[in-house]
């Protein structure tokens, strides 16, 4: 039989693909793998794609670089558990129920991991702190669950089981990968070529404490000084392990197969009478989260987005870009492939809800015993903790509303990064219509707790008062 030139061509392509598909080589994209990378405690102020200028990091700068960076991501509360709890399911603390440290996620709940290995996905955690151990609730859906029975670990005991899990998993199959880094977190000490300069080598609650003490309640500003820069030599430190795993998944071949998601789980404190600390902070240092996507085959590089997003919507991005449908109960947003577009108006949607830790008896009382030591850092004197009134912030591109209930702070954020100059009486009108999306959020997002001692009861009588509790 006679063939003609196109004719033979499509038969030399059919065989081709027959003989492609039959070595695995086919061209069809399978289902990308998923790369979590969440680092504690980490300030958006100090990464150079968010305009940082006191440390160098340059690789979770280029990530920034190929991928979209979201210029106002909020973390719904700022301690680890809470936040944590949130990426991974999608809710308000409020609704997974997680409201401060002492809580575990509950076994009911849908996680990212849940999703990912139901849709076929291999999944593995690596996490450094036993707050995070599957005692926390986090390990449902993870095949592979490492945390360590140690307080902590720095990222060098961390960070290379996931590269060598990588190495060794069934390159067949889709990964989901979760892995945190802890390093940025009190005690701040990174490996000595990290920290140049004069001074300890570490600051530890410890060493503050005995600091403070020998100085009549306060904290110098050396000591503040060199705090500083140990804190932003931790964060050099974990940009070297951000390029470690980003070196891997290109070494394997997969970097631009894997949606790979950077973020942190909250920020720290370093101002407004609230030093070395996050959790009793609603202050830009600890509720501004850098939140960076890198997926070449469907994000463009140097995407900006300026919309007001959430940590709620981290899992319904992934899941929307690895085609996997999300739970029900998941309630973020998908903000990728398509970003949302930011809105001024004064609606919920506008604006991430952020919460103070809705304390247990006994950590409120631990926390306020170790702070009332230190008076003052600097000469400026510290805060008193709240621990029975409830207090939220809500965070939008422009207004940002702090409030205890009884009292109100509103900042005008891009025109007041630092949050001095507190606006709340110059417009009145403006703070009551913040308070009103506030309530509305608040009714949005119920709160449901898992146990009566999951938070003081002094705190839980108040809100039950004010209908946020049955
Ligand atoms: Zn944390």
């Amino acid at each position: 039989m006679h063939l003609s030139p196109h004719r033979s061509l499509r038969v030399l392509l059919v065989v081709l693909g027959a003989l492609l598909a039959a070595t695995g080589c086919s061209r069809e994209p399978r289902q990308p793998n998923v790369l979590l990378l969440s680092i504690d405690t980490l300030r958006t102020d100090h990464l150079g794609c968010y305009g940082g200028t006191r440390v160098a990091t340059p690789n979770v700068d280029r990530i920034a670089r190929d991928g979209a960076l979201f210029e106002n991501a909020a973390c719904p509360m700022p301690m680890t558990r809470p936040s944590l709890s949130t990426i991974h399911t999608a809710l308000h603390p409020r609704e997974h129920g997680v409201v401060n440290n002492g809580v575990a996620l509950a076994p009911e709940s849908a996680t990212l991991a849940e999703a990912l290995s139901a849709a076929g996905y291999q999944t593995a955690a690596f996490l450094p702190v036993r707050l995070l151990d599957a005692a926390s609730g986090l390990a449902q859906g993870f095949a592979t669950y490492a945390a360590p029975e140690s307080h902590h670990l720095p990222a060098d005991r961390v960070a290379p089981g996931a590269l060598d899990w990588l190495a060794a998993r069934d390159p067949q199959k889709p990964f989901f990968v979760w892995l945190h880094l802890f390093d940025p977190h009190l005690p701040y000490g990174p490996p000595p070529e990290y920290a140049p300069g004069e001074g300890p080598d570490e600051i530890s609650w410890k060493s503050l404490l005995q600091t403070a003490n020998a100085h009549d309640g306060d904290v110098p500003a050396a000591t503040l000084a060199r705090a500083l820069e140990l804190y932003a030599g931790e964060v050099a430190y974990v940009d070297h392990w951000v390029g470690a795993v980003t070196a891997k998944l290109e070494a394997l071949g997969v970097l631009d197969d894997t949606i790979v998601v950077f973020t942190a789980d909250h920020g720290e404190c370093f101002d407004h009478g609230i030093f070395f600390e996050h959790a009793d902070c609603l202050y830009e240092g600890a509720v501004q989260v850098p939140l960076l996507v890198r997926y070449p085959r469907k994000v463009s590089a140097g995407t900006r987005v300026a919309a007001q997003v959430e940590h709620m919507d981290v899992a319904p991005t992934i899941l929307a870009l690895a085609g996997v449908a999300p739970p029900a109960e998941f309630r973020g947003r998908a903000l990728l492939p398509a970003p949302p577009a930011a809105t001024g108006d004064l609606v919920p949607d506008a604006f991430a809800l952020v919460e103070h830790p809705l304390y247990q008896d006994r950590s409120a009382a631990g926390r306020s015993r170790k702070q009332d030591r230190i008076r003052s850092v600097a000469g400026v004197p510290t805060r008193e903790i709240v621990t029975d009134r409830q207090s939220n912030a809500l965070r939008g591109t422009t207004w940002k509303l702090i409030t205890d209930g009884a009292s109100s702070e509103l900042y005008d954020l891009p025109a007041d990064r630092g949050e001095q100059h507190d606006l709340a009486t110059r417009k009145p009108e403006l703070t009551a219509d913040l308070r009103r999306v506030l309530d509305e959020k608040l009714a949005r997002h119920p709160l449901r707790l898992r146990e009566t001692g999951d938070v003081n009861p002094r705190l839980r009588e108040t809100l039950k008062a004010l209908g946020y509790v049955q």
